[in-house]
């Protein structure tokens, strides 16, 4: 975690480039289909931060909706998956939508040393060959530090 100063971060190619200001509101690593066969990796880790905190500098991300209100940005060049976020649905009340928030792999940062993961999520669906072997708290599902706030069961897909 880190308080407030600039952390970089792009993409493989360098078409992407971000800046975050300030302090992550949390930091997990997520198993769920979804995460992983978009990161085409086992896990995904992902730091948290207030919308206004971020800011592409350089090209910006193209976006696939995996879920309804779910936008998954990654590198059109480079394929790098970059963020998520999860937006109001069309048309309907959404308790689930987080519109301020957004997902940055911490993988994408140039030091993500600066952003070690608190905890796994959806821990149970990680393929079997791969077991994390440290103290975190490993989640079922979400936990309430991963602060998806009105509903606990929403998923990340
Ligand atoms: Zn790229
Ligand atoms: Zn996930």
């Amino acid at each position: 975690m880190n308080d407030s100063n600039i952390t970089t971060g792009g993409c493989l190619c360098g078409a992407i480039r971000f800046e975050a200001n300030g302090r992550s509101l949390w930091q997990s690593i997520c198993y769920c289909e979804s995460c992983c066969r978009s990161a085409g990796a086992p896990l995904i880790a992902w730091a948290c931060f207030d919308k206004s905190n971020v800011k592409f500098i350089k090209g910006e991300t193209t976006r696939f909706q995996s879920s309804p209100g779910v936008y998954r940005g990654f590198c059109g060049s480079c394929g790098t998956t970059l963020t998520y976020g999860r937006e109001p649905r069309d048309n309907q009340e959404d308790l689930n939508a987080r519109p301020d928030e957004i997902f940055i792999s911490i993988s994408t940062f140039d030091d993500p040393e600066e952003f070690p993961p608190e905890e796994h999520i959806r821990y149970v669906e990680r393929v079997s060959w791969l077991q994390i072997d440290d103290n975190l708290p490993k989640h079922k599902g979400f936990s309430a530090a991963h602060r998806f706030r009105q509903h606990q069961k929403s998923s990340c897909k």
